[in-house]
């Protein structure tokens, strides 16, 4: 693509880096921002940068949020001795949405994925092997994605609390294998986490 202007080539350089965004939308985009009033990009840009600089992270769960224990974990009403694991946030707003969970969560950020370079220790999975520790957890629901990457992770936290006092579940499949949670309907995602099984099971043939 030849550019005219260096300054829209870096614009278009930037927005093409976003996933899913190839250079032609990345262009349309900015050719868009272009015409905007400039308040409407100073508030763009303004809302990205306090996002990377004041964002948080929940310091139980590690889920997104403004203060240091997110709303979630800080309920009472909601029973912190049940956790679903799950990949991240959107997993998270997916099973919110709907109505069939009150325990806690806890957000690995990712899925283990040795093609990726993405290992146990990239995720917060020590955190949740401590939080299992510690006693307070009678039962992990895995809600991962039915992946290659989603059962890797599972199993290798499901080895690492070998010997320790936790029932492992997962959710029940009426979610397709390869499914990424997100993109479940409420429905058939409510009821998997309800018909939950032995997680040993879900690997025995
Ligand atoms: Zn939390």
């Amino acid at each position: 693509m030849e550019f005219s202007s260096k300054l829209l080539e870096n614009a278009v350089y930037e927005v093409s880096q976003l996933p899913g965004i190839g250079k032609r939308t990345a262009l349309r985009l900015v050719l868009h921002l272009l015409k905007q009033p400039k308040e409407q990009t100073t508030r763009l840009a303004g809302a990205l940068v306090s996002l990377k600089d004041q964002i948080k992270f929940c310091k139980n769960c590690h889920n997104i949020s403004d203060v240091a224990l997110c709303e979630i974990c800080a309920n009472p009403k909601r029973d912190e001795t049940i956790v679903c694991v799950v990949e991240d946030i959107r997993d998270v707003m997916a099973i919110e949405n709907t109505n069939q969970f009150k325990g806690h969560y806890h957000v690995l950020g990712g899925k283990i994925s040795p093609m990726e370079g993405i290992g146990p220790h990239d995720l917060t999975v020590g955190s949740l092997i401590n939080k299992v520790k510690e006693g307070q957890i009678k039962e992990l629901i895995f809600a991962l994605s039915s992946t290659m990457e989603g059962d890797t992770t599972n199993f290798y936290i499901y080895k690492q609390l070998e010997g320790l006092p936790v029932k492992t579940s997962t959710i029940a499949r009426g979610i397709a294998v390869g499914d990424e949670l997100e993109y479940a309907d409420e429905v058939t995602l409510g009821r998997s986490i309800l018909n939950r099984v032995p997680f040993e099971n879900s690997f025995k043939t």
